[in-house]
């Protein structure tokens, strides 16, 4: 089985200004330096340049929190793939369900996306998770193969180990309300599976996060189960220090 090297990444919304953002990665990086694994930073738009610059020489990843599905056009107030690959971004999450909930992200948009992302050499993070009432229903798979399948519908085998899938419940978004170890290792491991039936072994390269309520108590834990091979972390991100903690709970 291939080694997946362990990847956390901090998620920080729509959080900090740019002087806030450049003094968060000059705390963070004697923090996280050397050690053994990836760590990226989803930031604002408008931090994205300031975080690199201050990031530079380091492993740090910055990346961005969305792109349009379009490489260009008449997308008034989107960034595109080629945009954000110009200025040296490289990855970008989408498909986070604040997105989906807020901004009308479809499955459909997002099935363009993945493609786009690679195609433009980023590496996409892809978030998928049901609804508290999805899980309360039974219906968890069914909600995760639709958003899996419809995802990786045009992901050629090629590109399909640079694709990270990050697994959100949307009832533990920002609500302290954590998966079960149990409940985090079997959905990881469904989508694993879905990959699976697509790509047969390649699946086993694919890195796949845990996102919901993650902090500096629980992550040890989530991120020792076999099918977790990081997290993807919203709120306890935005404190450099308990972000490290975090980062070094991978370990
Ligand atoms: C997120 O924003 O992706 C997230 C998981 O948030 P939180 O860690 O705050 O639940």
């Amino acid at each position: 089985m291939p080694e997946r090297r362990p990847y956390i990444a901090g998620n920080w919304k729509m959080y900090k200004l740019r002087g806030q953002a450049r003094e968060y990665v000059q705390e963070l990086l004697p923090l996280i330096d050397g050690l053994d694994l990836d760590v990226g930073i989803c930031a604002p738009y408008t931090c994205l340049d300031v975080c690199m610059e201050a990031a530079k020489g380091s492993k740090l990843r910055i990346v961005a929190q969305n792109m349009h599905e379009e490489d260009y056009g008449p997308y008034t107030g989107e960034i595109s793939a080629p945009m954000l690959q110009e200025i040296g971004v490289p990855g970008v999450l989408i498909g986070h369900s604040e997105r989906r909930q807020f901004c009308g992200e479809t499955d459909k948009a997002l099935q363009r996306k993945l493609p786009s992302a690679l195609a433009a050499g980023l590496e996409p993070i892809l978030a998928v998770g049901e609804l508290e009432d999805e899980r309360e229903n039974g219906e968890t798979e069914r909600r995760l193969r639709h958003q899996v399948q419809e995802a990786f519908e045009d992901v050629q085998a090629d590109d399909v180990r640079r694709v990270v899938v990050a697994y959100e419940p949307v009832w533990a978004i920002g609500t302290g309300k954590v998966a079960t170890p149990d409940q985090a290792q079997e959905a990881c491991g469904f989508i694993r599976a879905l990959i699976r039936d697509k790509y047969g072994d390649l699946a086993e390269h694919v890195r796949i996060q845990y996102g919901g309520s993650v902090n500096d108590e629980n992550a040890r834990e989530l991120l020792s189960l076999p099918d977790i091979d990081g997290a993807l972390v919203g709120g306890a991100s935005l404190d450099p220090a308990k972000f490290a903690r975090i980062v070094e709970a991978a370990l």
